[in-house]
């Protein structure tokens, strides 16, 4: 199999250059390609080891993530969750894998409430134990290898041990993230390895883990086992326990990553997937597209200003509905059919006015509003990667530990997520309702993770998309998916724009990019606006009816495009 890897990203991996690195592959002949795009050039390698050694997407997914544990700390790893979505080119299927972390059985309602009943603040309650949900990325991985994957579980860890044994270089990115992180509380061990003698690591510093490599040693040789009911699950109870949270060992063992069908619709001629909940991503991106495009289609002359106009006022829609009705649908009752069916979304975006911004949007099955926004300002953590393999399977993987290094607790070698503040902390509505993302014992707090898989007529891959960015995630993703598959812009261009998110509120517009051109015109038409830096991490490749397959990093993070194989 011929190998072309775009750009030979080693020797300049401590030029400033780097950070802007964007790397656009593409195919060349008729055998199948296969493509990696992810959010660390050796993350990006381990997949492309992968997929060399005949590896399935799945295999190589799961190479990644272990890679991603080690050296994208910050942003996901084995103590936190994920969701992903597989599709399957043998079958034309496209399956959702449910990884997100569960609330332990003995959380109460006012979990997230100070003695006097109301809400903590917000970084009040991410460090330490309260905020440690069961991480389940590991056991969704192992769960999509025993259905999907091909090369033995062992050979998947490798080059994990072998970077965390040998050592690799912190980027850049990581010092900052340590640098923004040194006010907030870290408890050993995280403090001494990430700030040694009180000071963070700094960018091209050799950093090595041989807590990890032991980790994932005794993962490869005894599977997932080990993490969930064996040595592991016993270090990470006893951490989150002396760190005041209510994890038990039956929490772990309990733990099951859950195959759940995925939610489609078909939008501008694509068959467009997303998670189902509890994530909110899936549902809410595909609200927003399907109001874009009715809406769009009474519009004659199409311009930049009125595009972008319409695709702020559908994410207001679909933000009101995303935060009054959704939840965990195994535990709390959830309109899902309602809000994806033709003709609610029909009246719906029969609010959206051309020339006129409708300002702050109410939930469509009842008003007012009475769930309040629950927008977090912060969205640097989290990782996405997306993989296609030579035989045309594809992954779209979004992985995190929610807050940049979780809730500040390291075990054996991996930081554990916050996952539990993504819960709704006042357990009612602004009505007096239970709001449906309320915490309960054993259950999902609502993600606004959206992996992406857009299938085309003919059931092929045409674009697998996703990002990090907190609530921003949904908007990130949406403008993405409706600028390559609905503008027709080629996947670089569309992550290389400026980013527009409307969370039911203000305008928020990308700073020092061309979409600050758009402010006049959207506050003429009645948009309040806000600019501000977005640290978006789209990770996408689409594949042409051709064959012909091209990928893209986003230039505002690390993360490389590496094709194998040549195509068309
Ligand atoms: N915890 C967030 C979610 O599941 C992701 C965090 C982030 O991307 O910053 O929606």
């Amino acid at each position: 199999m011929s190998s072309k890897r775009l750009p030979a990203l080693l020797p300049v991996l401590l030029c400033c250059a780097w950070l802007l690195v964007f790397t656009t592959a593409q195919a060349d002949d008729s055998s199948h390609p296969g493509m990696v795009a992810a959010a660390h050039p050796l993350a990006t390698e381990a997949g492309v080891e992968m997929l060399e050694a005949g590896g399935t997407a799945i295999d190589a997914a799961i190479a990644i993530q272990a890679v991603l544990t080690l050296v994208e700390p910050q942003s996901s790893g084995i103590g936190g969750g994920a969701f992903m979505l597989h599709y399957d080119h043998a079958t034309t299927e496209v399956q959702a894998y449910d990884g997100r972390e569960t609330a332990p059985a003995a959380v109460e309602s006012d979990h997230f409430l100070t003695d006097d009943g109301i809400p903590m603040g917000f970084l009040d309650a991410v460090p330490g134990g309260r905020s440690v949900g069961v991480p389940g990325t590991l056991r969704m991985l192992e769960l999509a290898h025993r259905e999907h994957g091909e090369l033995p579980w062992k050979t998947l860890f490798q080059p994990a041990i072998r970077l965390a044994e040998t050592g690799f270089m912190v980027t850049p990115r990581l010092a900052e993230m340590l640098r923004i992180d040194l006010p907030l509380d870290a408890f050993e061990p995280m403090a001494g390895y990430f700030f040694p003698n009180g000071k963070p690591l700094s960018a091209g510093m050799t950093l090595r883990n041989p807590a990890l490599a032991a980790t994932f040693k005794q993962i490869a040789n005894q599977g997932a086992d080990v993490f969930y009911d064996g040595p592991i699950a016993e270090a990470i109870v006893a951490t989150v326990q002396a760190h005041g949270g209510e994890l038990t060992r039956e929490d772990m063992a309990d733990y099951r990553a859950i195959e759940r069908a995925p939610v489609c619709r078909s939008i501008a001629g694509y068959s467009i997937c997303g998670m189902p909940l509890p994530s909110s991503g899936g549902m809410t991106v595909l609200q927003i597209l399907s109001l874009l495009e009715i809406a769009s289609a009474e519009v004659d002359d199409m311009d930049r200003l009125t595009w972008a106009h319409l695709l702020m006022e559908a994410s207001r829609l679909g933000f009101a509905d995303r935060n009054e009705y959704l939840g965990d649908t195994d535990f709390v009752d959830v309109p899902v059919d309602t809000l994806l069916s033709d003709p609610y979304l029909t009246g719906r975006a029969a609010l959206i006015s051309p020339p006129q911004s409708m300002g702050k949007a109410s939930p469509g099955l009842n008003d007012p509003d009475s769930a309040m926004s629950d927008a977090k300002r912060i969205d640097h953590s989290t990782t996405h990667f997306s993989v296609i393999d030579t035989q045309g399977n594809a992954v779209s993987m979004t992985s995190s530990i929610e807050m940049p290094f979780g809730a500040r607790l390291m075990v054996d070698g991996f930081l554990l997520n916050n996952q539990l503040t993504d819960f709704r902390f006042d357990p009612q509505a602004a009505d007096g309702r239970l709001h449906p993302n309320r915490i309960q014992p054993g259950k999902r707090p609502l993600s606004s993770m959206s992996p992406i898989i857009a299938l085309d007529p003919e059931d092929q891959p045409r674009l697998i998309i996703g990002s990090p960015g907190g609530t921003r995630i949904i908007g990130y993703v949406a403008q993405r998916v409706a600028d390559v598959l609905m503008q027709g812009n080629d996947v670089k261009a569309a992550i290389e724009a400026g980013n527009l998110i409307n969370r039911n509120g203000v305008t928020e517009v990308e700073a020092g990019t061309k979409a600050e051109a758009l402010l006049p015109g959207l506050e003429a038409l009645g948009h309040e606006t806000e600019v501000d830096s977005m640290t978006s991490g789209l990770h996408g490749i689409e594949r042409l009816p051709n064959g012909v397959i091209r990928g893209a990093a986003d230039p505002r993070r690390e993360g490389t495009v590496i094709q194998i194989g040549a195509g068309p």
